[in-house]
């Protein structure tokens, strides 16, 4: 997706490429907007692949070095060493680490993103976050002139790869329309939620329903399994009917029936969103039993299946405890 001129920093001056447009000379080119991604996680990396071609001259950090040069080496990004060098000079720094406590971590320090970030540059979280410190890091930047906003995103790995995720923003206007040359480089819907904050508040919900959508499935499947339905006919019929979702008709169909379990989003991940969301309730003293329930059944199976399971692996302890999978 194309940047557009009027909605970039002023500093920069872009021109619009694509067939339609005649060749540049090379003395009159638009400058590049440099713009730095911090995070090559699962969906950090096909995000920033998308900025790592023009009009964006792009920087990574990774915490693990190795990953960043592999990413820099293909794609002809720089790496840096530190995240206050990966700020320098960029008009857009991204972050996607998995919570908000490792992002504000990296502010501080001479190695630090403070310590990199101008008051002409502006920091773009796409972790899945927490209101409150979204809005404790705004204030800090603040300080110093430099704009943030939380931007979490929806979509998957696939959705990232496809530049087609869904960015939910929580920002004042100005900064959004600032950021927007980037965030369309791997957004499809990007939506302003409201303030600082909103854009967190609403991805934990979607991520709650993700997690209930996920748990329901996995009881409603291991018992009719049991007692002799096939899941995948079982899986047919709900596709046709009012309790499908996106669980139902992509991820159990592609992932659970087939055993493939894929590991593209991690199950502690989504019991911090789900935990996001839970104390996103209680902070605004709405009775929320089902959310809370639900954060608190995925800290058990965080617990059981470990860091490094996939989300959808919650199915495993579904069946372990009613002795029977869901395959067929
Ligand atoms: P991963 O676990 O795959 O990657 C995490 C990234 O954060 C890695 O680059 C890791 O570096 C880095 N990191 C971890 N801890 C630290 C730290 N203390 N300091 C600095 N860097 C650190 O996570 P994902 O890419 O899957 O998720 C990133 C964010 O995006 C999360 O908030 C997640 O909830 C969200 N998200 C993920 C989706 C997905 O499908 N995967 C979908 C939508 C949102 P290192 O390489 O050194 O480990």
């Amino acid at each position: 997706m194309t940047a557009r001129p009027e909605d970039l920093p002023a500093s920069t001056s872009l021109v619009r490429l694509g067939p339609e447009r005649h060749a540049i000379p090379p003395s009159s080119r638009p400058h590049p907007v440099n713009v730095a991604f911090l995070g090559l996680g699962a969906i950090g990396a096909p995000m920033a692949r998308h900025l790592a071609k023009p009009p964006f001259s792009l920087t990574v950090w990774n915490r693990t070095a190795s990953k960043a040069a592999a990413f820099a080496a293909e794609t002809g990004a720089r790496a840096a060493s530190s995240p206050a060098q990966a700020a320098r000079g960029a008009q857009v720094v991204v972050t996607c680490l998995p919570t908000s406590r490792e992002v504000e971590a990296l502010l501080d320090g001479d190695d630090g993103l403070l310590a990199g970030l101008s008051n002409e540059s502006m920091l773009v979280d796409c972790t899945s976050g927490d209101p409150a410190t979204s809005k404790r890091m705004a204030a800090r930047l603040g300080e110093r002139g430099i704009a943030f906003m939380d931007a979490p995103v929806s979509g998957g790995v696939v959705g990232a790869q496809n530049g087609a995720l869904t960015i939910m923003c929580g920002a004042d206007p100005a900064t959004l329309e600032r950021a927007r040359p980037v965030l369309e480089a791997f957004g499809k819907k990007i939506v302003l939620c409201g303030p600082i904050g909103a854009g967190d508040a609403v991805k934990a919900v979607n991520q709650s329903l993700l997690g209930i959508h996920i748990w329901a499935l996995s009881e409603g499947l291991v018992a009719l399994s049991k007692a002799g339905v096939s899941p995948s006919l079982a899986l047919d019929v709900i596709n046709a009917s009012s309790g499908r979702s996106n669980v139902s008709q992509n991820l159990f169909t592609e992932r659970v029936i087939t055993r493939a379990f894929p590991r593209t989003f991690k199950l502690a991940l989504l019991e911090k969103d789900m935990t996001i969301a839970a104390e996103f309730a209680r902070e605004n003293r709405v009775p929320s039993p089902m959310t809370q329930s639900a954060a608190d059944l995925f800290r058990v199976a965080r617990g059981a299946l470990g860091e490094e399971a996939d989300h959808v692996e919650a199915v495993k302890l579904l069946e372990q405890w009613g002795g029977c999978e869901v395959t067929g």
